[in-house]
């Protein structure tokens, strides 16, 4: 069994240290820990010792989990960081609180319509493929202007950045760089980047939010089911 709660410890010290060595201040870094695949035991760990911000990739697993954990624990704000297909935009809207993958316009469409019903409006980033990935998500780099124009300046979504998850086998710097100059020209102050093998570069090019997993539970486990 891992232990946890030193792997915490230790990320968060590595990303105070990546921080300021940028000349960052690292409050300004939000750690979200990146519990898809992991047991509520294991969750339950990261909670105890004081650490609130979690990312999920499946709705589905959203709710089995965290409708338990929120209860008990009704300080976790959860990000979603998978694809979300419109029909559960709803779902998704009620359990997270920040929602980092609204990647074509569709699902803006969608997300405002539903702000707009029920009044709930949780954080939204706008994912950038940066890699121009056939098989992932977000927006091509070239349509991401018109994209944030339309989310935040034309459905007024709560647009607070850009999050990007860059190709396995590329420099990751080279995309980070790439997130930052899109968000700095488009005056967007959020930049999600950075997981557990890349967080420290990614605290270099800027990252507000690093998305970090392995590097706390430790390997992931094959899903059930
Ligand atoms: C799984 C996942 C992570 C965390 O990856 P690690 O390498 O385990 O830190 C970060 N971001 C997204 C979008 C993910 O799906």
């Amino acid at each position: 069994m891992e232990d946890i709660a030193e792997n915490l410890a230790r990320v968060k010290s590595r990303m105070a240290e990546a921080a300021r060595a940028a000349g960052r201040r690292p409050e300004d870094v939000t750690l979200v820990a990146v519990s898809k695949t992991q047991p509520a035991d294991a969750i339950g760990r990261v909670l105890a010792a004081g650490h609130m911000t979690f990312g999920e990739n499946r709705l589905q697993e959203v709710e089995e989990k965290w409708l338990a954990l929120k209860e008990t624990h009704p300080g976790a704000r959860l990000h979603l960081i998978g694809p979300l297909q419109r029909n559960k935009a709803r779902r998704a809207m009620e359990l997270c609180d920040v929602i980092e993958t609204v990647d074509r316009p569709k699902l803006a469409h969608a997300l405002a319509r539903l702000m707009e019903e029920t009044g709930h409006r949780p954080d939204c980033y706008l994912q950038v493929n940066t890699g121009e990935e056939p098989q992932k998500a977000g927006i091509p780099p070239k349509n991401a202007d018109g994209f944030i124009a339309l989310c935040r300046d034309e459905l007024a979504l709560p647009v607070r950045g850009l999050m990007c998850i860059p190709p396995v086998d590329e420099e990751p710097s080279l995309h980070f760089a790439l997130l930052r100059e899109i968000a700095t020209r488009n005056g967007l102050s959020g930049l999600s980047m950075g997981m557990s093998a890349d967080f420290e570069i990614a605290i270099q090019f800027g990252a507000t939010l690093v998305r970090v997993g392995t590097a706390i539970f430790g390997a992931r486990r094959p899903l059930a089911g």
